[in-house]
């Protein structure tokens, strides 16, 4: 791999590949961009295939983390980790304090959590050796299961949704088809049942669908069924790519909003709902409830504070849905707009009080 032309591409800060033969250590981390603060994403753990899948892998993420903090009004950069391993047969002490010893030596410009293959049991082994990590226990300040936040986030970006094509700022009466009724997909039920939508439901464990039919009085369709299903809103909360050239035409519903990552297989299909006349909430923004809440342990954790900030999605959506008027985008494409207006109206502001491109990144700020 020609890592300098990859890193040139996006306008990478830096990768940092740390290796340490007695824990057999083998990770990078990616830093993408810190204009508006450290670089928070999570520290992934996977037996990756090759070296390039790895950092190719590392690449994409912490770019995407860029864009997911910015877009929530974070004042947090883009990074990502990954550890090369089996979760399940490499894991020790040893090898996430090694870990951490790397996180330390940035100083701060990155900051670790938990991500798939890592627990916070490794993010306290972390700990051991450097502040800069978040998603610890909740007796070491940490803020807890991340869930409930992502699914109030969910719902405040489908009151924008419905406000717009609706006209009304309420989910009462509205018909919402769930796909996965796991962490996210359960507490989203859970929100909008109080709010009076009529709840539609699906997911691979039959338990679960119960559960929902009994605890929410929703009606239960096969896995198979939920694209297709008449519905105002249709709420991925369970896979990626669901939203491909294979299910756009099924899609009966006005709005597409849940909290599953990389929703639309192809950038080409935000276009493509839009032509259907589905709004779509991007991705990345209505489902940073979790990252808003995590985020809030880097200046002491107040849930009360967080629950605040995670109810600013809705807001977050509107813009959104306004730059795609503005400038006659799909929503998609105005997520990325969103981002990046914010990260050149600060990065302009840095430039010119330090002279210095990326400022003073590791210092923390507060969050508006
Ligand atoms: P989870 O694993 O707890 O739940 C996912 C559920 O989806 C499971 O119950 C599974 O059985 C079900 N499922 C899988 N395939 C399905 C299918 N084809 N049809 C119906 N159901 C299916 O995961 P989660 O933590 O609830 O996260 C859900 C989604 O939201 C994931 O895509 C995740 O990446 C994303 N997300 C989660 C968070 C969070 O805070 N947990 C934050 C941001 C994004």
């Amino acid at each position: 791999m020609r890592i300098f032309e990859k890193l040139a591409e996006y306008r990478y800060e830096q990768v940092v590949f740390c290796h340490d033969k007695y824990t057999g250590l083998r990770a990078i981390i990616v830093i993408h961009n810190t204009t508006l603060g450290p670089a928070l994403g999570g520290c992934r753990m996977y037996p990756y295939a090759s070296e390039d899948e790895a950092v190719t892998d590392a690449l994409r993420l912490a770019r995407g983390m860029t864009y997911k903090a910015a877009a929530s009004g974070l004042n947090l950069g883009g990074g990502k980790s990954v550890i090369v391993g089996d979760p399940d047969e490499d894991k020790s002490e040893a090898l996430f304090r090694s870990f951490g010893r790397y996180v330390e030596t940035l100083g701060g410009r990155y900051i670790s959590a938990e991500d798939v293959g890592t627990s916070i049991e490794d993010m306290e082994n972390i700990r051991l050796e450097t502040s800069h990590v978040a998603g610890v226990d909740v007796t070491h300040g940490g803020s807890g299961d991340p869930s409930p936040f992502t699914a109030l986030g969910v719902e405040q970006g489908m009151l924008a949704c419905a406000e717009e094509v609706f006209g009304t700022p309420s989910l009462k009466g509205l018909t919402v088809a769930v796909q996965g009724l796991g962490h996210v997909g359960y507490h989203l039920c859970k929100l909008l049942h109080a709010e009076g939508a009529r709840l539609i439901v699906t997911d691979l464990n039959p338990s679960l669908t119960k559960k929902a039919v009994r605890e929410f009085g929703a009606k239960p369709v096969e896995p198979d069924e939920i694209l297709s299903f008449p519905c105002d809103v249709f709420a991925p909360c369970a896979l990626g790519a669901v939203v491909n050239d294979g299910s756009l035409p099924k899609l009966r519903c006005s709005i597409v909003a849940g909290s599953a990552n990389n929703v639309l297989a192809k950038s080409y299909l935000g276009a493509a709902l839009s032509e259907r006349g589905i709004l779509y909430a991007p991705d990345y923004v209505i489902n940073a409830g979790g990252l808003i809440n995590i985020a809030d342990e880097l200046e002491g954790y107040n849930e009360q504070r967080a629950t605040k900030r995670v109810m600013r999605i809705r807001d977050s959506v509107q813009r959104v849905i306004a730059i795609s008027k503005r400038d006659h985008v799909p929503t998609n494409i105005a997520a990325d707009t969103l981002a990046l207006e914010r990260i050149d109206a600060i990065g302009s502001m840095v430039r010119l009080h330090t002279g210095h491109p990326y400022g003073m990144p590791h210092r923390r700020r507060e969050t508006i």
